[in-house]
């Protein structure tokens, strides 16, 4: 299964490799904005695939289209305005029930600890992230916690690294690296390019 076998199903090559961490166990549970036109086809994939999949009751307007922020402007499902619904995917039914739990509660850092991120980005997450501050990004000093390429479909973590030396984020990123290069080679000397750092 290549990433880009997934793109007409996810919608980009940074959700389809998120899947397939989550196929492989990578991952254990992933978040992802889609529009209400999107959801079937995902669906029908989930259920092929034996995925877990919960559906926010609520749509966010304006949000991060790569779900780095969940703080985006929540309607609820009834509003006209074209919003998002976040989705959570999972092997584990509870998983998917508890991180759509948590978003709901603006439980940040239960939320950041069950997708995987580490202890010390969920912190800086919740110290720095505001209303005002939405994107905590830095200056890139490596490819695996490199997220300035995200708007070009490049990115290899789906959080803000409280550095961009942080080891825990940079192990993360080799982990998912390893798992993807297995099963698409060509997709990760691709992400290896675009994250490049100069
Ligand atoms: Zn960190």
């Amino acid at each position: 299964m290549f990433i880009k076998e997934l793109v007409p199903i996810f919608g980009s090559k940074t959700k389809a490799q998120e899947i397939v961490l989550l196929l492989h166990d990578a991952k254990k549970v992933v978040r992802q904005g889609f529009y209400d036109e999107e959801l079937p086809t995902v669906e029908k994939f989930c259920t092929e695939n034996k995925i877990c999949l919960v559906k926010s009751k609520f749509k966010v307007l304006l949000a991060d289209e790569y779900a780095y922020s969940n703080k985006g402007f929540r309607v609820p499902e009834t509003d006209t305005r074209r919003g998002m619904y976040f989705v959570y995917f999972s092997k584990e039914e509870q998983n998917a029930w508890l991180a759509s739990y948590y978003e709901l509660m603006n439980n940040d850092a239960n939320l950041g600890q069950l997708l995987g991120y580490p202890r010390c980005c969920v912190e800086f997450f919740g110290k720095r992230f505001t209303e005002d501050t939405t994107n905590l990004q830095r200056p890139p000093t490596n490819v695996f916690t490199n997220i300035t390429q995200r708007h070009r479909d490049a990115v290899i973590l789906s959080h803000f690294p409280c550095k961009s030396d942080c080891q825990e984020s940079i192990t993360l990123a080799r982990k998912y690296l390893d798992v993807l290069i297995k099963v698409d080679n060509r997709r990760v000397e691709e992400l290896l390019e675009l994250l490049k750092v100069h």
